[in-house]
C-alpha cells in the first residue's frame, strides 16, 4: 500500500486509523452479520452509532444542553438555502459577511428568499481577509448574521467573531469544524459539510440552539425544516448512514488525540511550518491572505508564474505530496491541512518548498 500526503481541499484526507477500522469491519458490523452499508437506520446497531456520534461531538465541543446535534443530507450548499428558508421572515433583513466564494453563494440563496444585505465584503481585494469584529454593523430588524468561519478557497479564517447582541449568529463551519475549540455559545446555528475535517461528502453536521429552531413554518419543505429533523433525531427519513458512521469514528479518533485543544496545537504548528516559508520568501511564495486572517486549514499562495505553479504541483505530486493545486476559480497553490493531515505531511511540504525555492528562485 502506498498512500500520499493528501493536501486536497475536500473530499479530503481521513485518518488512516479510521479507514483501517472501517475496512476491518466493513463485511460484518458489530457481529450483525451485515455491513454497516446494509443495516437499517432504525436498527439498534445504528441507533447506537448515532447516539455515540452525537455524544462524542458534544463532549468534544463541551456543548451546553440547550443545543442539539443533527445530520442532514445535501451537502453544505443545501444549507445556503435552508438557513434563509427557516429564519428569514418577511419584514426582516438577513446580514451576510462576504468573505469568499461560498459566503457569496450563501448570500445569493438568501436573496432568493427575502431581503439580504452584505454587511462586509473583501471581494474587491480578492477575499484576502475576514472582518475584525468591530467592522460588522448590523441592519435594523436583522434576522441573523451569517458568516463563513473558514474560507476554504481563499484561505482565510475567523479567530474572533462579531458581537451580534440579540441577533442570532449563524456560521458555515464546513472547513474548520472540530479543528480547534471555539465559543460555541455565541452561535445560534452552525452547519458543516463533513468532507474536510470530519468525514465523507454529502452529510452535514448541524449544531443548533434548540429553542432557535423551534416553531418553524409548517409550510417549509419538510427536508429543509430544522425543527423536524432535530425532533426526529436525524431519522425523519433514511439518513446517510455510512457517512454518519464515519463521522462517529472520526469523533472518537479526535478524542483519542486529546480533543480539540490538542488538535489546535498541532494544527497551528502545521500551518506555522508553511506560513514560515511564505514569510521567508515573500516575493516567491506570495500569500493570498492577510496575516491576521490566515487560515490554519487552507494555506493559499501564488508563485511568480503559472508555469512555476504547474511545476510545483507536478514535482510535489512526484514526492507524494498530492492535491496542491489551488481551486479552479482562483488558481495558485492551496495546501489543505485539516485534522487528518499529520505533522509529518507539513514537514515534508515545508522541506519541498525550501528546495523548490532554491532551485527555481
Ligand atoms: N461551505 C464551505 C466553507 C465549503 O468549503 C464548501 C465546499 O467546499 C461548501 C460550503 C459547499 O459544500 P458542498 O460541496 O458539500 O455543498
Amino acid at each position: 500500500m502506498s498512500r500520499i500526503f493528501n493536501f486536497n481541499a475536500g473530499p479530503a484526507a481521513l485518518p488512516l486509523e479510521v479507514l483501517e477500522e472501517v475496512q476491518a469491519e466493513l463485511l460484518d458490523f458489530n457481529n450483525t452479520g451485515m455491513s454497516i452499508l446494509e443495516i437499517s437506520h432504525r436498527s439498534p446497531a445504528f441507533e447506537k452509532v448515532l447516539e455515540e456520534t452525537k455524544q462524542d461531538i458534544k463532549d468534544l465541543l463541551n456543548l451546553p444542553d440547550d443545543y442539539g446535534i443533527f445530520f442532514m443530507g445535501g451537502g453544505g450548499s443545501l444549507q445556503f438555502s435552508c438557513v434563509p428558508c427557516n429564519f428569514l421572515k418577511e419584514g426582516m433583513t438577513a446580514a451576510y459577511a462576504d468573505t469568499g466564494s461560498f459566503s457569496d453563494k450563501a448570500f445569493e440563496e438568501a436573496e432568493k428568499v427575502g431581503r439580504a444585505v452584505k454587511v462586509f465584503s473583501s471581494k474587491d481585494r480578492g477575499y484576502d481577509r475576514v472582518p475584525r469584529p468591530e467592522e460588522v454593523k448590523l441592519p435594523e430588524n436583522c434576522a441573523y448574521l451569517h458568516i463563513t468561519g473558514n474560507n476554504t478557497i481563499e484561505g482565510t479564517e475567523y479567530f474572533a467573531y462579531p458581537e451580534t447582541g440579540d441577533v442570532p449568529l449563524i456560521a458555515d463551519m464546513s472547513s474548520e469544524i472540530l479543528s480547534r475549540p471555539f465559543p460555541v455559545e455565541k452561535f445560534s446555528l452552525i452547519y458543516s459539510g463533513a468532507q474536510k475535517n470530519i468525514g465523507p461528502a454529502g452529510v452535514v453536521l448541524i449544531i443548533a440552539k434548540k429553542d432557535y429552531v423551534a416553531g418553524r413554518d409548517k409550510k417549509l419543505p419538510v427536508m429543509m425544516n430544522y425543527e423536524t429533523i432535530l425532533n426526529k433525531d436525524s431519522l425523519y427519513n433514511t439518513p446517510p448512514v455510512f457517512a454518519i458512521y464515519i463521522v462517529g469514528k472520526v469523533a472518537k479518533w479526535l478524542k483519542k488525540q486529546g480533543g480539540l485543544a490538542a488538535m489546535e496545537a498541532v494544527n497551528r504548528k502545521k500551518a506555522a511550518l508553511l506560513y514560515a516559508l511564505l514569510d521567508k520568501y515573500p516575493e516567491f511564495y506570495k500569500g493570498r491572505a492577510e496575516k491576521a486572517s490566515r487560515s490554519i486549514m487552507n494555506v493559499t499562495f501564488n508563485l511568480p508564474s503559472k508555469e512555476l505553479e504547474a511545476k510545483f504541483v507536478e514535482e510535489g505530486k512526484q514526492r507524494g505530496l498530492g492535491g496542491l493545486k489551488g481551486h479552479r476559480s482562483v488558481g495558485g497553490i492551496r495546501a489543505s491541512i485539516y485534522n487528518a493531515m499529520p505533522l509529518a505531511g507539513c514537514e515534508a511540504l515545508a522541506q519541498f518548498m525550501e528546495e523548490f525555492y532554491q532551485k527555481n528562485k
